[in-house]
């Protein structure tokens, strides 16, 4: 299963399909424009997923953000949104720390690996379609080897039809609600939706921690 896991993660890092991408994820740091982390070396690569292959959660995200996941090359580190993901994960008990601050801290995850519909940081947090289909296949794959799963959590819509479109299910036969869970048949898992952690949905209240944490929660099996 390492072994496996690591040729993976090699894939994703190495991969150049999107060439707006790739050509954004070198320059992320000159669009710090609060000066913020002004020492820090930022990942500038494709971020790989984070956790075991044998979780029995996979929870989904748009992108990483740039000065996030784009900056520590981890999956929802380092920006607003993962404070609040990562807050709940552990007072759900699916982790032992409440915050994930970087790649090498003690953060260790309890049958949940973290991941992203597109694995490269987009200008405006908006990937555009080619570049959805394009990291398609790595989603598809990531799902397929994990095969104790019970639980794929989407963050947002976008993520939500990139799952479905990786199962090759319709939209318009399960469409995204909040704290909404879709069976399939055949499939052995359940898609379940929140909103994504977003500093905009939060400071909006489309979404706030408790309603979050009351999805989550339902989810430590
Ligand atoms: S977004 Fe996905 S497919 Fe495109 S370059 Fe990044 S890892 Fe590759």
């Amino acid at each position: 299963m390492n072994s496996m896991l690591e040729d993976f993660d090699k894939r994703v890092i190495s991969c150049r399909k999107c060439p707006r991408l790739v050509k954004y994820a070198t320059e992320t740091k000159k669009y710090n424009k609060k000066n913020e982390f002004v020492n820090e070396k930022y990942w500038c690569k494709p971020v790989p997923s984070f956790g075991s292959l044998d979780s029995t959660l996979l929870i989904v995200g748009l992108a990483p953000g740039k000065h996030g996941a784009g900056r520590t090359g981890r999956p929802f580190t380092g920006d607003f949104a993962g404070e609040i993901l990562y807050k709940a994960l552990y007072e759900s008990g699916l982790s032992n720390i409440k915050k994930s601050i970087s790649k090498s801290d003690e953060l260790k995850l309890k049958k949940v690996r973290i991941s992203n519909a597109v694995r490269c940081a987009p200008p405006q947090n908006k990937p555009t379609n080619n570049e959805i289909i394009n990291c398609r296949p790595f989603l598809i794959e990531e799902i397929r080897m994990m095969t104790k799963l019970k639980y794929i959590l989407a963050l947002g819509s976008l993520a939500h039809k990139q799952i479905l479109q990786c199962i090759g299910e319709k939209q318009a036969s399960y469409k995204f609600q909040h704290n909404i869970k879709h069976k399939f048949p055949n499939l052995k898992w359940e898609l379940v939706n929140s909103y994504h952690t977003s500093r905009y949905n939060i400071n909006t209240k489309r979404l706030t921690y408790e309603m979050f944490l009351e999805v989550v929660k339902e989810l430590n099996h």
